[in-house]
């Protein structure tokens, strides 16, 4: 894929990433959207995200993220980063209406969409694709600031497995551009608020172990919530909290959405491919973090998680 051929001629851009952006999504889609507008200057190019964290708010571009997508006219290119079109939201529309679609993505139970697709399962973000696509034309201070807020925030800060030696070769070339790296990792990854302290300490308070403590589930509802005054952005962590756990193969953190509605992140060691179980239940993800929506009551979704673990489970042992 070269990004500056398929976008070649294009005046309209849009790009967009998954519904609830978290720091990949956001980060890939504030990089490509720098890249771009450096690298074509008469082109017109709008990131389309709902509700991105405010965490992110230092990036440049972030100030000009639409949270608009009444757009008519059909745009010339459209991205979607970091997920394929069914998680795409309020930006769908816009995304099918485009004379171009391209995907760039690194979640494995995305199978691809659009006119071009590019869906590497082995890197640990959709920034660390990008990287190898916009270096080719250059990147500067800005872009690789964004890009490296992506991955480390997919990469638990180059902890998690899903780290290669390719990832942490990126992180080195990222910060040679001289940002304030500590401080981002600071401030967007390991920084709480208060209240999201305490809804997490509330939520590890009343986590369940089961499965002989190889299984945690931890839920918080709607009426938490509003108690807390925090919204789902706020619930980010908890599920690595869980995971962190001695002894525990697979986290379950859920929060309602609606009356008999929960989203639920999952979190696991080499015992149990999450990605394999969200997908019974129209989810996906990675190997070891994955998420769904499901509907029932809390035990309803927990019975019917727990069956796909503990038979993934059986056939480890
Ligand atoms: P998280 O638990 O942090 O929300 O998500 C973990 C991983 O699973 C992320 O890569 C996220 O994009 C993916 N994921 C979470 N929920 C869903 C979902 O409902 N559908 C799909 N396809 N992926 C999800
Ligand atoms: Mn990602």
């Amino acid at each position: 894929m070269n990004i500056l051929q398929d976008c070649s001629g294009a005046k309209r851009i849009g790009i967009s990433g998954h519904i609830r952006p978290d720091g990949d999504c956001v980060g890939s889609c504030l990089a490509l959207c720098s890249f771009l507008k450096k690298q074509m200057p008469d082109a017109q190019v709008t990131v389309f995200l709902e509700n991105p964290p405010e965490t992110f708010k230092d990036l440049v571009g972030f100030d000009e993220i639409s949270g608009d997508f009444d757009v008519q006219e059909p745009m010339d290119v459209f991205f979607a980063l970091d997920c394929s079109e069914d998680r795409l939201g309020g930006a769908q529309p816009i995304y099918e209406k485009a004379v171009k679609k391209i995907n760039i993505d690194h979640h494995i139970s995305n199978k691809g969409c659009g006119d071009v697709s590019l869906v590497v399962p082995e890197a640990s973000a959709t920034a660390e694709v990008l990287y190898d696509l916009l270096v080719q034309g250059g990147i500067n201070k800005e872009i690789a600031e964004a890009l490296y807020v992506g991955i480390i925030h997919d990469c638990g800060v180059f902890q998690y497995s899903n780290t290669s030696p390719k990832t942490m070769e990126i992180g080195a070339k990222l910060i040679q551009f001289g940002f304030n790296f500590p401080k981002i990792i600071e401030e967007t990854f390991y920084q709480k608020t208060y209240l999201q302290t305490q809804i997490m300490g509330r939520a590890l308070m009343e986590s369940i172990r089961f499965m002989d403590g190889a299984c945690i589930v931890s839920c918080v509802d709607k009426r938490e919530m509003e108690f807390y005054n925090v919204t789902s952005k706020d619930l980010d962590g908890i599920v690595n909290q869980l995971r962190n756990i001695e002894g525990v193969h697979c986290a379950i953190f859920m929060y309602q959405i609606d009356v008999l509605e929960y989203k639920v992140s999952m979190r696991s060691d080499e015992m149990v491919n999450v990605a394999e179980v969200a997908s019974y239940f129209g989810g996906g993800g990675h190997i070891r973090a994955a998420g769904c929506t499901m509907k029932g009551t809390f035990h309803d979704c927990v019975n019917n998680l727990s069956f796909h673990i503990e038979k993934q489970m059986k056939e480890k042992n």
